[in-house]
């Protein structure tokens, strides 16, 4: 069985809120939910990383864009990265990107679905949400005390 994942992030990388924070988020989520409110079972997580992780749109992943040279990468290389970091997750976002050899960091890559880093994520399980909406996204983050955004996967 496949699932969906809707996740939001701190826009920063490095970023990560307290408790009381994060619980005033995850409260808001549920509001936005729809089936949460209802007493749907809709698993919602809520993810300290200590260190950076990848938060990935698993089979989403369309295209990965070069900032510097426009090319595609491969998404295996995207794929192995994955696997050699799932555990012990990103001491650095400065990669040289195989296409044309520059550097550049992880999280500036054009990844189409998106795909983000976070040391902080809240995990939304097979919501009936496709996306949130600016505005909600824009609320979130009020509520955080930093600006999110949103990755979907499928796994
Ligand atoms: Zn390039």
């Amino acid at each position: 069985m496949s699932d969906d994942v809707l996740s939001i992030i701190p826009s920063d990388p490095q970023w990560q809120p307290d408790r009381g924070a994060a619980d005033r988020v995850v409260a808001l989520v549920e509001d936005l939910t729809p089936g949460a409110a209802g007493g749907v079972d809709v698993e919602i997580d809520v993810t300290w990383h200590d260190v950076v992780a990848a938060v990935d749109c698993g089979e989403n992943l369309e295209r990965i864009g070069c900032p510097l040279c426009q090319a595609s990468i491969d998404t295996e290389w995207w794929g192995d990265l994955l696997e050699a970091h799932c555990d012990d997750g990103f001491a650095t976002l400065a990669v040289e990107v195989p296409c044309c050899g520059g550097s550049t960091t992880l999280d500036l890559l054009d990844y189409d679905w998106p795909c983000g880093f976070a040391r902080f994520e809240i995990a939304i399980w097979n919501p009936e949400h496709l996306w949130f909406s600016e505005d909600e996204l824009a609320a979130l983050g009020d509520r955080l005390g930093h600006p999110v955004k949103q990755i979907r996967a499928h796994i």
